[in-house]
């Protein structure tokens, strides 16, 4: 451990002076490593660099669990009568089906 902190610098190969870059300025960790501005992924695929957008729609995490999932189906099988349980769930469970159900 030397205990000294070294500052990102960019590691792209500059083929024509046969040398790294080494700019300080700018740099930022990407996919392939550390580079400056002028040699982002983007920069060397001649692409503009990509903008923050506002990510995720809120539905996305609107996905059906699958814990609450076999909830339904156990509430199913109590109502139908297949499933044993006291008269309390018993009923319980029938509204439960009955309101999923819902009025069509
Ligand atoms: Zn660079």
């Amino acid at each position: 451990m030397s205990g000294e902190v070294q500052a990102p610098v960019c590691g792209h190969w500059v083929g024509a002076e046969s040398r790294y870059c080494r700019a300080v300025d700018g740099v930022r960790l990407f996919l392939p490593g550390y580079a400056c501005p002028a040699h982002t992924p983007s920069a060397l695929a001649d692409r503009p660099e990509p903008q923050p957008g506002p990510g995720y729609p809120a539905a996305a995490w609107t996905t059906p669990s699958p814990i609450s999932d076999s909830r339904v189906h156990d509430a199913r099988a109590v109502a139908s009568g297949k499933r044993r349980s006291n008269p309390q769930a018993y009923r319980a469970a029938q509204a439960a089906v009955s309101e999923q159900r819902g009025p069509r």
